[in-house]
């Protein structure tokens, strides 16, 4: 496995790869690896013919006062992981080699960027579609597979790729849950034994509100409001949103309908996960 920390060798490795003829898929996270991160990957050994991981916890994706300094990090421990699922190669820069001294350039896919997430992350998207768009010109990526667990971020992504005709095909990978139901994330380890309990109420809610679809309750105020009762019998829980959207747009609706898609994001103590959900049909 090709550990790279160089912007320039990790574009002069994926060149050599496309002139043999082979088709690199890329698989970016911010490491502190997961079940949820291997199963991207898996899902990109279908796709391409050489995987690239890159890691990379993105400072313009975080803004002042966020976790960005003690967002998990573990390099030793994810090289082993990813050497063990067999990844071809893994690019790690440091922060100075994506943003050198003098950096003002961004991308902003601007409207999808400010619902939900945006709201209360308002440069949260900007720094993600930028890093992102950098990431696919080194490493020149044939696929690039994104977890639904992150779904707006998702829906921007594939946004800006069409948008700026990028050619590249997107992937999407279903959301990996732990059994109680909770959402693998980085972000779980922040929580304590009470909170970690706690947590299983995003999941909960979101099967609630499915099994009231699927009894013919359709009207989204209705099923907001059960939600929240769920939510709310546990204490220091703050909902930040609950969304019924259409899938591809985000666009809010009033009725749900099998295709829609429920968004969430909640505060537990001080650690704010989000999580979504399918209304019928999926596997999960
Ligand atoms: P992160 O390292 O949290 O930035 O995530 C990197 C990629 O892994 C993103 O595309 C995420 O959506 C995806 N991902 C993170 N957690 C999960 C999960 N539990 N299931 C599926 N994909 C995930």
């Amino acid at each position: 496995m090709k550990v790279f920390r160089d912007t320039k060798k990790q574009h002069q490795w994926s060149l050599k790869e496309h002139s043999k003829g082979l088709k690199p898929g890329l698989v970016p996270t911010m490491g502190f690896l997961h079940k949820g991160h291997l199963r991207l990957i898996q899902n990109a050994k279908e796709y391409s013919d050489r995987v690239v991981v890159s890691i990379f916890v993105n400072p313009t994706q975080f803004s002042g006062g966020e976790d960005y300094n003690k967002y998990p990090r573990d390099e030793e421990r994810d090289l082993e992981l990813l050497e063990e699922e067999g990844v071809d190669a893994v690019f790690i820069p440091e922060p100075l080699e994506m943003y050198p001294e003098g950096y003002e350039t961004y991308v902003v896919v601007e409207e999808l960027s400010k619902k939900y997430c945006g709201r209360s992350r308002p440069t949260h998207f900007r720094g993600v579609t930028t890093v992102v768009l950098k990431l696919f010109n080194i490493i020149q990526p044939d696929v690039a597979i994104f977890g639904e667990k992150d779904y707006q971020q998702l829906i921007i992504i594939k946004r800006m790729t069409k948008d700026l005709n990028l050619p590249i095909t997107i992937i999407s990978s279903p959301i990996v849950r732990e059994e109680d139901g909770v959402a693998m994330s980085s972000r779980n380890k922040y929580l304590n034994p009470e909170e970690r309990k706690k947590a299983t109420v995003l999941y909960e809610s979101m099967k609630e509100a499915q099994r009231l679809v699927a009894n013919g309750i359709t009207d989204v105020d209705a099923l907001k409001k059960e939600m929240i009762k769920i939510i709310e019998k546990k204490e220091h829980l703050r909902i930040e949103y609950i969304e019924f959207v259409e899938p591809e747009t985000l666009k809010r609706v009033k009725k749900v309908g099998a295709s829609n898609r429920i968004l969430m994001a909640v505060h537990i103590g001080r650690t704010r996960l989000i999580d979504n959900m399918k209304i019928k049909g999926q596997a999960e």
